[in-house]
């Protein structure tokens, strides 16, 4: 077993200052992404700083409506916020529909955010990966890549899938991430936070060593609008995404007033489709609008040996999220 330091923080300013923009420095919050990669020896951090004693558990309505998530509120709170389950129905379904009870007890929102990718070559600590080790290849391109893999925003150098279904949620909502660090506050706009592999796929996000994510900050809900998340998976259960869709929808009579899309089993970050959006703005609801819309998100897809798949799925995924969304 390697040895690590372990430092317990009571402020964000604390676990900062505990972490002094040390690459091999580890937060750790509910540890059942840290922990179990520690475990299998594919994160080796020489220190970890416990963050359970900051107080960064609080939701609260914000004056212009936002709603403002503490980054250690787990996700069976947000799931369970009333706020979240009247105003961002998408957001509490993504979080339900992840992991198993025992699991969201323990998972927080800016862990959530930072969850590594499940890549089987990346977690077995052996196989060439570029994103454990930079520069030594990807086993999973020309090995098996059926479910954890990416079609869109693939790179030839990884081509995981993003595991996150509340990321999904948060991204057709809009948000903020608020972070400290030793340079001090900033925000960033959820969309950038997470990273495409490009040839650095081992950096995976917009944070500076040593940056605390504090809050997430979701954007007002768009008034009148109903949300859904549909998850397809392989069993009904504690179980990743092969394909999934967050859809936001207003509507006037049968008209799609505004629409936001984004996808999750499918792409190498949490996905927005803005051209799916935009075909589906002011025109009727149909299956064939819907049909045609969906095509849309996946002009630029690659299939690879074993996930073709997921082009048809992802599409079938939206299709029926919006199919059942506007049906009422
Ligand atoms: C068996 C299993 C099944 C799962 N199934 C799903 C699923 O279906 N869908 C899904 O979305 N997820 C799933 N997950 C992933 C789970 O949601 C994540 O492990 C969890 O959300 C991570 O949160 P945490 O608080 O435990 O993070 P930790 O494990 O404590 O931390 C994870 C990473 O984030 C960093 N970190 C934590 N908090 C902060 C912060 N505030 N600022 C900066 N960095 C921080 C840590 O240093 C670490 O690198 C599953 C996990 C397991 C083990
Ligand atoms: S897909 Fe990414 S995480 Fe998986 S082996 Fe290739 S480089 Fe590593």
């Amino acid at each position: 077993m390697r040895h690590f330091d372990y430092a317990r923080a009571g402020s964000a300013q604390q676990a900062v200052a505990a972490h002094g923009s040390d690459r091999e420095v580890s937060f750790l919050a509910g540890g059942t992404t840290l922990l179990d990669l520690v475990k299998l020896d594919v994160m080796q951090p020489h220190k970890i700083v416990d963050i359970n004693g900051v107080a960064l558990d609080k939701i609260e309505r914000l004056d212009d409506g936002r709603l403002r998530i503490g980054a250690m509120v787990t996700n069976t709170a947000l799931a369970r916020d009333q706020r979240v389950v009247d105003d961002y129905a998408v957001l509490s379904q993504a979080l339900l529909a992840g992991a198993s009870t025992q699991l969201r007890n323990k998972a927080t929102t800016g862990g959530n955010v930072m969850q590594r990718v499940r890549c089987p070559y990346f977690r077995d600590g052996v196989s060439d990966c570029n994103k454990r080790e930079p520069g030594s290849g990807c086993a999973a391109i020309g090995g098996v890549n059926r479910s954890v893999h990416a079609v869109l925003g693939t790179s030839d150098d990884c081509i995981a899938s993003h595991p996150s279904d509340m990321c999904v949620a948060m991204i057709a909502i809009g948000a903020t991430v608020e972070v400290q660090g030793p340079e001090g506050a900033r925000e960033i706009d959820f969309a950038d936070f997470h990273l495409l592999p490009g040839d650095t796929p081992a950096r995976e996000h917009a944070l500076e060593p040593g940056e605390l994510i504090t809050h997430v900050i979701l954007d007002a809900p768009l008034e009148g609008s109903r949300s859904a998340y549909l998850k397809l998976r392989d069993r009904q259960s504690y179980q990743f995404a092969l394909a999934s869709s967050a859809v936001i929808v207003q509507m006037d009579g049968n008209t799609i007033r505004e629409a936001r899309v984004a996808m999750g089993g499918v792409g190498t970050k949490p996905w927005r489709a803005p051209e799916v959006e935009a075909a589906l703005k002011g025109r009727p609801a149909s299956e064939k609008l819907f049909a045609e819309a969906a095509k849309l998100a996946f002009e630029n897809a690659i299939a690879y040996a074993h996930n073709g798949y997921k082009i048809p799925l992802g599409q079938q995924a939206i299709v029926r999220n919006l199919s059942d969304l506007t049906a009422a």
